[in-house]
């Protein structure tokens, strides 16, 4: 396809490479890292710094309960790699198995707790309900409005700001090329092969193009001709002062549509669960709510959440599909580009899992996770 170009100013330096990453979020990076680790030539282009966009704005769980029953395998396989990430990366992420609890405020709640719980067993993931007594016990400052609760002790999280460094110091170290602040523009493609990647100055020419744009996948990819499902929605999250809840572990109340976790310096970072369906988002993108609502909820469930002083709050684009599961692999009509993009919300938790997979199926040209629940043919069959 020959077609004008948006950005022609000068001529661009070449440089090829075996694989060329777009998106410096959690999971280009990652899969960059795994693909420099087995010894390919990858370049990483960032149009802002490394974890600028979602991956730097998160939450940060990393959480196989709760999840489409689709999504579970990738969780899992995700959870496993986190587990050795910090030996892997030789830094510090602070990955911590600190515990998910989904929180019940109703009986109605607690029964759909209870169906979950026995069909995320028969999955293969260990979770367990929590009678008020227990929960209350795992986390004592919680209001007598909770009910009970459901347990997953192998999830946890981690620092997203440190897990980003140890990724960029990683790929550096294996010989990766990091280009930040270099927006991928344009492209070329001849039949069904990206050839070039053009930014500003350089012309990349790479054998395989992976496109980990998040929000802006969509659009980047209606520039070689696909049709990506994806929209942008805002995701807010709130920071308190150090305060000390006597729990570790990531709080999730999906009646109250909040949850909140502490993070390694002591703060406690909580936030709106989006009620929307998937296919309002698609038709609407944009419902943030004020600040003080959400800590009004947040503090009839943690009291001690209602007095703490808050010290900023922040936004960050969510990449939304149809059917909230990410958009992972080949396109139909391109032999060399691949999408990893549309995580819905639950991108960080699965970046490494998504890397892995992803080097495998460009390296042995098969993955090793499966990844056919993500493909974007499923939308065309849905049809
Ligand atoms: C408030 C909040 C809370 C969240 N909580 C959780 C959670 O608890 N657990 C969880 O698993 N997930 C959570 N998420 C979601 C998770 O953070 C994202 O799914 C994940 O970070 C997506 O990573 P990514 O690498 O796909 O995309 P991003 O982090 O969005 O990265 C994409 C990158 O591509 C770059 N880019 C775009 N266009 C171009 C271009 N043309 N050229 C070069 N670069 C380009 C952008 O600048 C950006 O840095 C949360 C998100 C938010 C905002």
């Amino acid at each position: 396809m020959r077609r004008e170009r948006l950005f022609d100013l000068h001529p661009r330096e070449v440089v090829d490479t075996d694989v060329m990453v777009i998106g410096g979020g959690i999971v280009g990076l990652a899969t960059a890292y795994y693909l420099a680790k087995r010894g390919r030539r990858v370049a990483v282009l960032e149009r802002s710094t490394f974890g600028f966009e979602a991956s730097g704005r998160t939450a940060a769980g990393v959480r196989q309960q709760g999840r489409d029953l689709r999504e579970l395998p990738l969780a899992m396989a995700s959870v496993a790699l986190w587990a050795d990430l910090d030996d892997e990366l030789q830094d510090q992420t602070y990955y911590r198995r600190s515990g998910n609890i989904f929180i019940a405020v109703s009986a109605d709640e607690m029964a759909k707790f209870q169906a979950a719980t026995e069909q995320e067993r028969s999955a293969g993931l260990y979770v367990e309900m929590l009678d008020r007594d227990r929960l209350k016990h795992m986390v004592p400052s919680l209001s007598d409005r909770c009910l009970g609760g459901k347990h997953c002790p192998s999830d946890g999280m981690a620092e997203p700001w440190a897990v980003i460094r140890a990724l960029v110091a990683a790929i550096t170290r294996h010989g990766g090329r990091l280009y930040p602040n270099t927006e991928a523009l344009d492209f070329v493609v001849q039949g069904d092969r990206v050839v070039s990647v053009l930014t500003d100055t350089i012309e990349f020419r790479p054998e395989v193009t992976v496109n980990a744009a998040g929000p802006w996948a969509a659009l980047l990819a209606t520039r070689v001709g696909v049709t990506l499902p994806i929209r942008p929605f805002p995701a807010q999250l709130i920071e308190t002062e150090q305060v000390e809840l006597r729990c570790d572990g990531f709080l999730v109340f999906p009646g109250e549509a909040v949850y909140c976790r502490p993070t390694i310096s002591g703060c406690i970072h909580f936030g709106p669960i989006s009620v929307l369906t998937p296919r309002d988002v698609m038709k609407s993108p944009s419902q943030l709510s004020p600040v003080a609502q959400v800590r009004t909820k947040i503090a009839s469930l943690i009291p001690a959440l209602g007095g703490v002083h808050i010290r900023r709050a922040w936004m960050g684009l969510l990449d939304v599909t149809p059917d909230t599961l990410p958009i992972i692999g080949p396109v139909p009509g391109l032999s060399n580009y691949i999408v990893a993009a549309g995580f819905s919300g639950h991108g960080f938790g699965l970046g490494p899992g998504v890397g892995s997979a992803l080097s495998a199926l460009i390296v042995d040209g098969r993955p090793s996770i499966p990844l056919q629940a993500f493909s974007l043919s499923r939308f065309a069959s849905a049809q």
